[in-house]
């Protein structure tokens, strides 16, 4: 039973039938193949908007590189203290921009628009500050719960009005999705998101992940960054195919629902130990030592977190999660 992270999982069949399916003849490399270049078709339709689109392997070289292009090495990118940008990516983001993040406290992982607004007011126009040029959240967040539609608006309402661009970390974009129900121009550009990472692999994709532009002067260099990066694929259409199959088959609808359904169901027996509210496919849960052996000795693979309570745990559904981890956890948790 290993609830460590939805990286663990398998690849899902319709996805490497995208591979196999691709898998003939020559293509032009770096991006130049029908494949990469129907991906930003396919989105365009997905967002109900023209975008730009560009893949990468990595979601920390999406977020990173999405981040330097609208992020001078002067300003700062301001961003939840537990956001994966500051906590999980060894400092990619300010090593690829040069800016310093600035980070914002919040319950459950949620930056609220009140303590946006503070903190940017505390800014002088000063050279002898860094500038605030960007907001990123993560939708779902690291604690997973997720931002409602008027959350998102809100907080893009205050970084417009102080000239921010907002960009969106999308690991587990489609548990978000499915969580509001609501469409992927709904939860980002028509809900002020200026840029989003859009990360395949957690929900059953290999080193698929885009950077998606809502507006087409954002992008700037981007293309240089990425190839100085390394994160240019000559194979792209590889990444491509599968990120076609992803959005055209429903496969980010129908396994996000599955992953977030059996979360749930998870929450309904952990609820006594709850310390975040269940929106996603990620569950927190304040254990004693002895409750986390017993569920350790019992064969449950999980992270202990390093939050607020050194005895938390953090329990993660995978896409293809069995339904037998399941209901085993429900009934060991239940027993506690
Ligand atoms: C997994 C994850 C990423 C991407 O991680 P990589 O290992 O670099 O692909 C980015 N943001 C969040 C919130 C994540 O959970």
């Amino acid at each position: 039973m290993q609830f460590f992270s939805d990286n663990t999982a398998t690849v899902c069949p319709e996805l490497i039938a995208a591979v196999t399916d691709c898998n003939t003849g020559p293509a032009s490399a770096y991006g130049n193949d029908a494949y990469t270049k129907q991906l930003e078709t396919v989105l365009n339709a997905w967002f109900e908007t023209p975008v730009k689109t560009f893949v990468t392997s990595t979601g920390t070289a999406a977020n990173a590189l999405a981040l330097a292009t609208l992020c001078p090495g002067w300003g700062t990118v301001l961003c939840h203290t537990e956001a994966h940008i500051e906590r999980d990516e060894c400092g990619a983001p300010e090593f690829y921009s040069g800016a310093k993040l600035t980070l914002l406290d919040g319950t459950h992982a949620k930056i609220s628009p009140a303590t946006l607004e503070a903190r940017l007011k505390m800014f002088v126009p000063s050279v002898h500050q860094v500038k605030p040029h960007v907001l990123s959240l993560t939708q779902a967040t690291e604690r997973g719960t997720v931002y409602t539609l008027d959350d998102i608006k809100a907080l893009t309402t205050v970084a417009r009005a102080h000239n921010l661009k907002t960009h969106m970390d999308g690991a587990r974009f489609a548990n978000a999705l499915v969580s509001l129900n609501a469409s992927p121009a709904d939860m980002t550009w028509r809900a002020g998101i200026d840029v989003l990472s859009l990360g395949a692999t957690k929900n059953g994709g290999f080193g698929a992940e885009v950077v998606v532009f809502f507006n087409p002067n954002d992008v700037a260099d981007f293309e240089y960054r990425r190839k100085r990066a390394g994160h240019l694929l000559c194979k792209s259409r590889y990444i491509a195919a599968q990120l076609i199959a992803y959005v055209e088959s429903g496969v980010w609808q129908r396994n996000a629902i599955r992953a977030n359904a059996f979360a749930s169901r998870l929450a309904k027996s952990a609820a006594p130990y709850l310390t975040a509210p269940v929106e996603a496919n990620s569950l927190f849960l304040k254990l004693s030592p002895k409750h986390m052996a017993h569920l350790q000795n019992a064969g449950v693979g999980f992270y202990e977190w390093k939050g607020e309570a050194a005895e938390e745990i953090r329990l993660v559904v995978s896409w293809d999660q069995p339904e037998a981890d399941i209901n085993e956890l429900c009934a060991l948790l239940e027993s506690l």
